[in-house]
C-alpha cells in the first residue's frame, strides 16, 4: 500500500487574530506503521487528525492519501475518499443508538454499489475479528464499553481502510477494558493496518512503533521507540 504523506502543512484559524493550528508539519505514514500523537492541548493534534482524516483541507502544504492530494479533490471527491480510505475510532465510540452492531458496522458500505445481500455475512466477519461475531444483533446499550468500542473499530474497518485513525480510544474506559481494545490494535498491525492514534497518556502512547510530540502547531519529536520497527 501507499503511504499517507503530510508535506508542509499548514492550517491557521481566524478567530479575530490568527492562530497557527499547525505551521509547517510534514510526517510520512507508511504502509503497516503505528504512529501516536502527544502534546499538549492545543497543540494541533485535532487538527493533524482531520487533515490526514480528510474532514478538513490545508491552507499551505499537501496532504496525500492512496497517492492523491487531498487539496486538488472536490467535495464530494474528498469526502468519498474519507469514506473509503479512512477508519475513524473516537473516545465516545459514536455508534447509532438504534441501529444493531451488525447494522452500524456496515454504514460505511454505503460508498459500495449493490451489496445488500452479503451485508450481514460482512459484518459477521468484520464483528468475528473483534471477537463480537455473537452480538450481531445487539443494541449498542446493551453492550459494555468495550464491546461499544469494538463495534466501533470493526466499522472504521468495514472498508477495509488506507488509514485507521482513533482519537482518544480508550479514553472512555478503564485500564482492564482499555488494555483489551489496545490489544485489538495490537492486532490489526500485526494485520497490516496503517494507525494513527491519538492520546494524552504515554503507556497507551507507547504501544505504538514512534510518537510524534507537538507543540504549539510544530512537530517538535519524532520518537522512535525502543524494540520497535
Ligand atoms: P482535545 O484536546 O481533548 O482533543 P478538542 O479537540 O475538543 O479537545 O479541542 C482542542 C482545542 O481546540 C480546545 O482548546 C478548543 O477550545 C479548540 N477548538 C476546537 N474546536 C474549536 C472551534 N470550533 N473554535 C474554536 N476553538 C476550537
Ligand atoms: P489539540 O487537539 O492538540 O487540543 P487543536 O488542533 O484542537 O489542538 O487546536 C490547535 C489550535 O487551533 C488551538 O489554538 C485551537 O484553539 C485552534 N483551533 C482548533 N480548531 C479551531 C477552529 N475550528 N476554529 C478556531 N480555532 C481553532
Amino acid at each position: 500500500g501507499s503511504p499517507v504523506v503530510a508535506r508542509d502543512v499548514r492550517r491557521t484559524y481566524y478567530m479575530g487574530e490568527s492562530v497557527d493550528a499547525l505551521d509547517g508539519v510534514s510526517l510520512s505514514l507508511p504502509a503497516g506503521s503505528y504512529t501516536a500523537v502527544m502534546g499538549p492541548s492545543g497543540s494541533g493534534k485535532s487538527t493533524l487528525m482531520n487533515l490526514l482524516g480528510c474532514l478538513d483541507t490545508p491552507d499551505e502544504g499537501t496532504v496525500e492519501i492512496g497517492g492523491r492530494s487531498v487539496g486538488d479533490l472536490s467535495g464530494g471527491e474528498r469526502a468519498r475518499l474519507r469514506g473509503t480510505e479512512i477508519g475513524f475510532v473516537f473516545q465516545t465510540f459514536n455508534l447509532m443508538p438504534r441501529l444493531t452492531a451488525a447494522e452500524n458496522v456496515t454504514l460505511p458500505l454505503v460508498f459500495h454499489d449493490g451489496v445488500e445481500a452479503g451485508r450481514h455475512e460482512r459484518a459477521e466477519t468484520l464483528l468475528s475479528r473483534v471477537g463480537l461475531g455473537d452480538r450481531l444483533d445487539h443494541a449498542p446499550n446493551e453492550l459494555s464499553g468495550g464491546q461499544r468500542q469494538r463495534v466501533a473499530i470493526a466499522r472504521a474497518l468495514a472498508n477495509e481502510p488506507t488509514l485507521l485513525l482513533a482519537d482518544e480510544p480508550t479514553g472512555n474506559l478503564d485500564t482492564e477494558t482499555g488494555n483489551e481494545i489496545l490489544a485489538v490494535f495490537d492486532e490489526l498491525q500485526a494485520a497490516g493496518r496503517t494507525i494513527l492514534m491519538v492520546t494524552h497518556e504515554r503507556r497507551v502512547a507507547e504501544r505504538a512503533d514512534r510518537i510524534v510530540h507537538l507543540i504549539d502547531g510544530e512537530l517538535a519529536e519524532i520518537e522512535q521507540l525502543e524494540g520497535k520497527r
